[in-house]
């Protein structure tokens, strides 16, 4: 029997509870134990005591001094000591609940201890003790990470068990060929290995082979779901007008740069393709991925269907609109707008429309696919910075525009790493170049006592006719945190400012009109300096503001900072970003500092990533973030990029879906995957 078709109970004394116990932590087989791996290994091989370093675990060599002195307290609990000379020094022994190793303990026994040793008191506070010299063999201690009861201790009494009866039905489903251009060990001395440490250069090859084997995996079920929606081929072909787009081009007070126009081709390629465009498209702020969209639509409309673009926010979506419009204005191409604040009967003529083909391109919030909108002919959906909908969010886009093509567009640039795990299953394409002629934002990190300076800076701004944005990570005063917060700042700078300049304030807990209302007054000068929460970070387009104030800017991450830097230096003139902050962190301090020096969205992506990890990369805890057992994406992004490599010229090989070479690793992913149990065979 396979170990993944084997219950844990055949393991020897995993009794109903322990199972149960087991189960409950999603181990369910043989193989599920096997592979719960320890997180870090005790290390107890020091034996000579004046070299052990204080709290440290070690392992102690010596004879019994002194007959074992035991007190219990209550039934259970109990404290026992004993002395014990050891590299000729006298150390005392120190055991809680552990007084039935006494008999042991006898004057001039030669015994081996490990625990955790306190210099001071010259004691051992022992956790584990055999009689004799046995330090060679204990010198690593596996540490699993404990599950409620299932401390680590039981842990690796059970895997112990498994190793000897199961260790060797471990099976390799990886051809020697990769084995051996890899250098990497065969499964089961890897497996052993992981759990047994018995050389530091030997775990670390069965590691590399683990995080390779988890990588290659993953890689594998997205590239072959990715390569059996294009063999579905449930996507319609669009036949793109060149000459008209052509046409279109040439209108435009601009050129495409060189990245715009490579994306523009790979879009064009997947809307000619019988299948499913599943894309995404990146690209720094200010980079032209409007007019990429502007375009991408329009060949659909073109070709007799329509578009949709989703925003995340009510602003953006009447932003996008009105570029829209704009940019298709002289083209006939009708672009409508639906967001909740339409009104019931102008909401039902628009439905209408829709339905019947007189709107084009139709731009909303996500509600335009939750609700039950109907089209005639859809034929090609965009997301605008897509990272917000999260992954959940992109599957139910994908499943109801069932042949519809998909393109998600995202002002923030996702590090390599990411792009290749979380995005690993969509085709992504880079704009990697700014327009020409845009002037680089002055960027400058103060501390708040430096406030007086940041006024005089707003003042000289709005007294040149320019605008400026203030944004403060909260809305309303919280005792915990010692942050501004947009309602205080408000107040403030419309108290200092007084008659002179217009202050508006703006937060995710106005409704709709308010927003709209503030963001309107804004967009028209009338307003001169917004204090707003992160609210406006995405996409909002005033050419005329050239300062960004950023309140405890530590609080942000880098992309977040980019993101919200990225409001200014949108027009002629010079911009600038001031970031007030007083980090207690070096890695606080860090960040700040990094976004003086560097304006590159990509690089600002990768250190976020490495300073602030995976998890906390996309803010909320849908990102879909693949979990690892071994694998760091992060840390091991080379094998995550040597997996993926792999993968797509194994999908992409007859070798791969015929030869006896790959029938383990085929029946591994048939095992681990019903969907693609179905789709293997
Ligand atoms: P993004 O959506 O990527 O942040 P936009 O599409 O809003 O960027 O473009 C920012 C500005 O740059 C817009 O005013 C747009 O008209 C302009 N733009 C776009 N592409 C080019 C280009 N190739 N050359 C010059 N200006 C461009
Ligand atoms: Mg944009």
């Amino acid at each position: 029997m396979n170990l993944s078709e084997r219950p844990v109970d055949d393991i020897y004394g995993v009794g109903p509870t322990q199972a149960e116990l087991l189960h409950q932590h999603q181990l369910h087989t043989v193989e599920d134990v096997l592979l719960y791996f320890p997180f870090r290994y005790e290390d107890y091989s020091i034996r000579d005591i004046r070299e052990a370093v204080d709290g440290e675990a070690v392992t102690v060599v010596g004879t019994v001094q002194t007959q074992p002195l035991v007190k219990f307290f209550g039934k259970k609990k109990s404290k026992m000591t004993v002395k014990l000379l050891s590299g000729g020094q006298l150390i005392a022994l120190l055991f809680f609940n552990q007084a039935f190793h006494k008999a042991k303990l006898q004057i001039g026994a030669t015994v081996t201890a490990n625990g955790k040793w306190n210099r001071a008191r010259a004691e051992l506070t022992v956790t584990k003790l055999t009689v004799g010299d046995t330090a060679e063999k204990s010198a690593r201690v596996p540490v699993y990470p404990a599950k409620g009861e299932l401390t680590s201790a039981k842990f690796k009494r059970i895997i112990d068990t498994a190793l000897q009866s199961f260790g060797d039905d471990v099976e390799e489903f990886l051809p020697e060929e990769m084995l051996h251009a890899y250098k990497l060990p065969v499964r089961k001395h890897a497996l052993q290995e992981l759990h047994l440490f018995t050389s530091a250069s030997q775990l670390k090859h069965a590691r590399r082979r683990f995080v390779y084997e988890e990588f290659l995996l993953f890689q594998l079920k997205m590239q072959l779901f990715k390569h059996h929606e294009r063999q579905a081929s449930v996507g319609v072909a669009t036949t793109i007008d060149n000459e008209a787009i052509e046409g279109f081009m040439a209108t435009l007070p601009f050129s495409l740069t060189k990245a715009q126009e490579r994306v523009l081709n790979e879009i064009f390629t997947d809307l000619k393709a019988p299948y499913r465009m599943n894309r995404l498209l990146q690209g720094d702020v200010g980079s032209g991925k409007t007019i990429i969209a502007a375009i991408a639509l329009l060949s659909v409309v073109l070709s007799g269907k329509q578009g949709a673009m989703m925003v995340p926010t009510e602003i953006l979506a009447e932003q996008h609109w009105q570029s829209l419009t704009a940019l298709l204005d002289a083209t006939g191409v009708t672009v409508g707008l639906l967001t909740s604040s339409l009104k019931a009967a102008a909401k039902r003529d628009m439905l209408h429309a829709l339905k019947e083909g007189y709107i084009d391109i139709i731009v909303g919030t996500h509600a335009l696919i939750q609700e039950q909108v109907e089209f005639k002919d859809l034929g090609l959906v965009i997301t605008d910075e897509q990272h917000r909908f999260g992954v959940r969010q992109r599957r139910v886009l994908r499943d109801k525009g069932a042949v519809t093509d998909v393109l998600y567009m995202t002002a923030t640039p996702i590090p390599r790493t990411l792009a290749i795990s979380v995005f690993g299953e969509m085709d992504v394409s880079t704009i990697d170049e700014l327009p020409k002629g845009r002037k680089p934002i002055e960027t400058y990190w103060v501390k708040p006592d430096m406030m007086e300076r940041v006024l005089s800076l707003i003042s000289k701004e709005l007294n040149a006719g320019r605008q400026a944005y203030v944004v403060c990570p909260l809305i309303e005063e919280s005792e915990q945190l010692d942050v501004q917060n947009a309602i205080d700042v408000h107040q403030q700078l419309h108290t200092y400012f007084q008659d002179q300049f217009n202050v508006g304030l703006m937060h995710g807990r106005l409704d709709a009109k308010e927003k709209e209302a503030v963001m309107k007054q804004f967009t028209a000068g009338e307003v001169d300096l917004l204090v707003s929460t992160t609210v406006v970070e995405v996409g909002v387009n005033v050419p005329n503001a050239t300062l960004m104030v950023i309140y405890d800017a530590e609080r942000f991450g880098l992309s977040q900072l980019h993101q919200l830097r990225g409001r200014v230096g949108r027009g002629e003139h010079q911009s600038y970003c001031i970031l007030l902050g007083d980090p207690k962190s070096d890695t606080g301090k860090e960040r700040l500092q990094i976004m003086t020096e560097t304006e590159d969205g990509f690089a600002l992506s990768e250190r976020d990533l490495e300073l602030r990890g995976p998890g906390d990369f996309f803010g909320d805890k849908q990102s879909g973030l693949p979990e690892f057992r071994l694998g760091d994406m992060v840390h091991d992004y080379r094998a995550l990029e040597v997996a993926r490599k792999d993968a797509t010229e194994l999908v992409a090989s007859a070798a791969f879906w015929e030869d006896d070479l790959y029938g383990p690793l085929r029946e591994k992913l048939r095992r681990e995957d019903a969907f693609f149990s179905t789709k293997l065979d």
